[in-house]
């Protein structure tokens, strides 16, 4: 297993004397290669249960390994290696940097990586080559549309060649065709490289091509059931 979730629970704190369960005691356990899709209602966990598996948030109670080791309690200085070495995230709203081209954006999470000079710029053209985004390397996130957004994340997210990559609601601002070439490229970048993918989305027409599927209801999980 890549990873597994034993009886997670979220609450979030609102005052003192209210919280919001999230998250009511999630097991889950996903093998690497694989490609998910966590669906449910708005409102239903998705997002919650996302970040706690890419570390960006903690969960109120359980247990969290990621390849064998207890990360539900480490310190925030390994989580954040963690978040850096072994998660790509895609966000819905792309949270590209607006200051930096898309070489750079794309460039971000290599910056502090031991790679050479070379492959770092073999590996970004590659991926914006594949992305058909490479004639639009020198230009800023305002001047592309939402699909060009998009794929510059998702070559954001595959640069360090991520063990996980999280991805939440990334068709949400995408025309039907951008989405299917999206997942497309994800489901083969999953198989080129061994890559775990979750996905949250509650996008018919892009779940219809996702057979692994989870569901959350209600902060519970109902795994393999369809
Ligand atoms: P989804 O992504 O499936 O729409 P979320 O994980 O965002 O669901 O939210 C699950 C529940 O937790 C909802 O009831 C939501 O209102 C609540 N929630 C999410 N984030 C916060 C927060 N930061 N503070 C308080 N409640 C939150
Ligand atoms: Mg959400």
């Amino acid at each position: 297993m890549l990873l597994s979730l034993r009886n997670i629970k979220k609450d979030y704190t609102l005052s003192k004397t209210i919280s919001v369960p999230a998250l009511k005691g999630v097991n889950l356990q996903i093998a690497k290669g694989e490609f998910v899709a966590v669906i449910g209602p708005s409102g239903s966990g998705k997002s919650t249960l996302l970040n706690i598996l890419g570390c960006l948030d903690n969960c109120s109670s359980g247990s969290y390994l990621f390849e064998d080791e207890e990360i539900s309690k480490c310190k925030e200085s390994y989580l954040s290696d963690f978040r850096r070495n072994k998660v790509g995230f895609i966000f819905q709203s792309f949270n590209l940097i607006p200051t930096l081209n898309v070489y750079e954006n794309v460039e971000l999470p290599l910056w502090h990586s031991s790679i050479s000079h070379e492959e770092k710029k073999n590996r970004i053209h590659d991926l914006l080559e594949q992305l058909e985004i490479l004639e639009l390397k020198n230009r800023f996130p305002k001047q592309l549309s939402g699909g060009q957004q998009q794929r510059v994340a998702i070559a954001r997210a595959l640069v360090r060649k991520p063990l996980l990559v999280l991805a939440d609601e990334p068709t949400a601002s995408l025309d039907s065709k951008t989405s299917q070439i999206m997942l497309k490229l994800l489901q083969k970048e999953a198989k080129l490289h061994d890559t775990t993918f979750i996905i949250a989305s509650h996008d018919t027409e892009l779940l219809a091509k996702i057979e692994n599927k989870i569901h959350l209801k209600d902060g519970n999980i109902n795994q393999g059931g369809n």
